[in-house]
């Protein structure tokens, strides 16, 4: 070999060793690349002390609210008490003052004491579109019937019909406090809360004992027990006079003198609900959860309300607003859920308050809006590991999450996020430094579910679906990370701000 070949050869392997070496320098970015995706670490990691303070007073608010608030009606009176307290007005005195609104400015709007509307004002007239950020505030429970009591061998129940989509066997021999009103042919409404004050009496679904459950424990778990089972045990203690159905007399004469319910026939126009008994706690050695009633949706709703109170001080260029609805649980429909007109009825006369009323504003605003439909997804749980795809599940303590779509079966029935407007979120959520993961409820066809996201977006707008992961979802006593709490309201925040 001539020194020219050789040298020839040399530059040859020297071009390929340097075309190698670039190679493997590409590949190690790769790596350090797929490091950074928000799957592959905890959020807690990235937590710093003085998140601390914040973090640790959004949980405790939210642990307060959670143990006082069971029902949409108790989640209503507390949003309205926290909004007015920051200077919101209720909607129906302004429009009956005929104060014209200007931006900046507060109101409210109740729907029938279930559903509520906030919004603080933009410099942007209202057909540029709102920012919406939308939750549910009505949870799985067991409603009372009409007719519910009952004595039978010397016990008094209450017959119960139940709300939502539950796993009935997680319902029994558990305390459960007795919440909702009574509303006298007068008119006058009696708000009942039994069963959370430490004195209070508690009531229980009967269980059958294991000795004699041989027959019982062959049935599949969805039978094991009935929803016609779900009786709630309320008496056991006679009036004197040993007559028939005794004990049933002895619960209405106490409901009478204690409850002012002074006929039977009151709980005709009654709503009252049984839900477990007793506060939101923190959960693990480690403090870093949260175990409460009722998370679905209320984490996504006191996160929402947060938010929005706290751009009370912000002057916001379009117009914000914080929707809790109810009836989701039960599909939305009713004068409260979210297929009713109530939402674009009320912002007709947002509209007409601030004197940018007419039929075209109206479908302008609403196709403009951008909004966060939130409710909680189903965080991965390794014991039931094959449930979930990994790499498309949310995991607790790892961020805001984010469903691109829901639906079941081929994606039926879901409202599928614009890649467009996804993009436009994540350079929000970005540049505030919110940590977020992309999630679907579960694996392909082994079930799903919807939320209020679709009902909005027929009015041609931008929604996704978006929330906090939960571990037992839907089960009386529900699962939440602290982190997962606090990102989220950081990016419902930088969306009322940013967007
Ligand atoms: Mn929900
Ligand atoms: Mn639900």
């Amino acid at each position: 070999m001539d020194d020219k070949t050789m040298n020839a050869q040399i530059t040859k392997l020297r071009e390929r060793l340097r075309r190698w070496k670039k190679i493997q320098t590409e590949k190690d970015n790769l790596n350090t690349e797929e490091e950074e995706m928000p799957k592959k670490f905890s959020v807690w990691n990235d937590y710093k002390d003085e998140d601390k303070v914040a973090l640790e007073s959004l949980a405790a608010g939210y642990i307060d609210f959670l143990s006082r608030c069971k029902t949409e009606r108790e989640s209503v009176v507390e949003a309205i008490k926290r909004a007015e307290a920051v200077g919101y007005k209720n909607l129906d005195d302004v429009i009956k003052n005929k104060i014209q609104l200007q931006p900046g400015d507060k109101v409210y709007c109740v729907c029938m004491k279930k559903t509520v509307a906030l919004f603080q004002i933009g410099t942007e007239p209202l057909e540029n579109g709102l920012k919406i950020l939308g939750a549910h505030i009505d949870t799985c429970r067991l409603d009372l019937k009409q007719n519910p009591l009952y004595e039978e061998s010397g016990l008094a129940y209450m017959d119960t019909h139940y709300y939502g989509g539950i796993k009935k066997y997680q319902w029994v021999t558990m305390p459960l406090a007795l919440h909702g009103v009574i509303v006298k042919k007068s008119g006058r409404v009696l708000n009942v809360v039994i069963g959370e004050e430490e004195g209070d009496p508690v009531f229980c679904v009967t269980d059958l004992l294991i000795h004699l459950s041989q027959e019982q424990l062959k049935k599949t778990a969805d039978k094991v027990i009935e929803g016609d089972k779900l009786d709630v045990l309320v008496g056991n203690y006679p009036l004197k006079e040993g007559s028939k159905e005794s004990v049933k007399k002895a619960i209405l004469r106490l409901l009478k003198e204690n409850y002012g319910v002074s006929t039977e026939k009151d709980f005709l126009s009654a709503e009252l609900a049984l839900v477990p008994a007793g506060k939101a706690r923190e959960l693990g050695f480690d403090r870093s959860m949260i175990l409460g009633y009722g998370q679905d949706d209320r984490v996504c709703a006191y996160t929402s309300l947060v938010a929005m109170l706290e751009a009370a001080e912000v002057p916001l260029k379009k117009t914000a607003c914080c929707l809790l609805v109810d009836k989701e649980e039960i599909g939305s429909y009713g004068a409260t859920g979210m297929k009713s007109r109530f939402f674009e009825n009320t912002l007709a006369e947002l509209l007409n308050a601030c004197g940018q009323y007419s039929e075209l504003a109206l479908r302008r605003a609403l196709k403009n809006s951008f909004m966060l439909s939130s409710d909680v997804s189903s965080a991965y749980d390794a014991l039931y590991a094959n449930a979930f795809d990994k790499n498309n599940v949310a995991y607790l303590g790892k961020g805001m999450v984010f469903n691109k779509f829901t639906g079941a079966r081929g994606k039926s029935g879901s409202s599928d996020a614009n890649a467009e407007y996804v993009a436009k979120l994540r350079n929000i959520l970005d540049k505030n430094n919110v940590h977020y993961q992309f999630s679907e409820l579960g694996k392909v066809d082994l079930g799903g579910g919807g939320t209020i996201a679709y009902m909005m977006a027929e009015y041609g707008m931008e929604v996704i679906d978006s929330g906090v992961g939960v571990l037992n979802m839907h089960a009386p006593w529900e699962v939440t990370s602290k982190i997962d709490i606090y990102e989220t309201k950081k990016g419902y925040s930088a969306f009322l701000s940013d967007i």
